[in-house]
């Protein structure tokens, strides 16, 4: 059975490939067989938008992709709109990766609606831990620990977060930035194509095809990342929030983030801050053009860094992770 569907992708995946470079615009010809039917896409909703990019490298033409939180928002706190939560209600496939607009009361309806399966992007990946404000101060000289007690309330809170929400930044529980690192990214392609694969059988094909294809095309990338961040292993960035663990994680790098529990540094941790980028040798705040803002541009000077943005959001996976290879490469020069 196996096989037997292995060896029909072949030959459909052939049949596509020539009929699109010889014909690439719609033309027929009388002795043409008649299209099959055409199938309406499949619908499928994703957090983010680099998981969208998985879904369509996937499904091609066959899918029509639902993003919940858009490039240009906040993925801590965003939350959909009515009409963005129906759009979603109308999709056979919910691709989750655990970020906490996934535990909003919108979440509960797409639960409960027998027509949408969520898949879990999770599976099959160890998660890291999120980075927690104690780790920052390990850094720090004697002295600067301890101070949690504190931590609620002397911090104002951080732009993109709103006050007294912790559970949207869940620092020391399980890292949801999954779609930040390749070899995760490859996992959850596997993890996908097998969904999209269960909700239209007639795709299969064509699907295992595009899954043997983005599979190349991400091993491509991360061995160009480790290349490209080879020299720097062991070094540390500063970050304002803590995104880039599992790409850190990766290419043998550390995160420091700035912003705790979705608060920002109390004066005296920005102090340990200093101190941690004067013994680290950092010169670069790394924010995010979604959160941060001005304040990070207040705390990069207090520290002495210079503010570069590296984008979580960006839908194109690999010039994006190229980008941020390249940004942070340059920082640690
Ligand atoms: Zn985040």
């Amino acid at each position: 059975m196996v096989s037997a569907a292995l060896s029909a992708a072949v030959s459909v995946g052939l049949s596509v490939v020539v009929v699109a470079s010889i014909a690439a615009p719609a033309v027929s010809s009388p002795g043409d067989q008649p299209p099959p039917a055409e199938a309406a896409p499949l619908r499928v909703a994703v957090t983010v938008p680099p998981q969208a990019w998985l879904v369509e490298r996937l499904g091609g033409k066959d899918v029509e992709v639902v993003t919940v939180i858009g490039p240009g928002f906040s993925h801590e706190t965003y939350q959909p709109s009515d009409r963005e939560a129906s759009a979603v209600l109308s999709c056979a496939l919910y691709v989750r990766t655990g970020l906490s607009v996934e535990n909003g009361p919108w979440f509960r309806a797409i639960e409960r609606s027998p027509n949408v399966r969520i898949i879990d992007g999770r599976a099959g990946i160890a998660q890291r831990t999120l980075e927690t404000p104690s780790e920052l101060e390990e850094h720090g000289p004697p002295g600067s620990a301890g101070e949690h007690g504190t931590r609620d309330h002397d911090h104002p809170p951080a732009p993109g977060h709103a006050v007294g929400d912790h559970s949207a930044c869940d620092h020391g529980g399980p890292d949801p930035h999954i779609w930040l690192s390749p070899v995760l990214l490859k996992q959850q392609a596997a993890t996908i194509a097998h969904a999209l694969s269960a909700a239209r059988p007639d795709l299969a094909n064509d699907v295992a095809d595009r899954l043997r294809r983005v599979e190349r095309e991400l091993d491509a990338l991360d061995t160009e990342l480790r290349a490209r961040l080879a020299p720097y292993a062991g070094r540390s960035i500063l970050v304002f929030h803590p995104a880039w663990g599992y790409f850190t994680d990766a290419y043998g790098l550390k995160q420091i983030a700035i912003e705790s529990e979705g608060r920002l540094p109390s004066d005296r941790e920005v102090t340990t801050l200093q101190e941690t980028a004067r013994a680290l040798g950092i010169r670069t705040l790394f924010v995010e053009p979604q959160i941060g803002g001005k304040a990070a541009q207040s705390l990069a000077k207090a520290i002495g860094a210079k503010v570069v943005v590296l984008d979580p959001m960006a839908r194109d996976v690999p010039t994006n992770l190229r980008l941020v290879a390249e940004k942070i490469a340059e920082s640690l020069q």
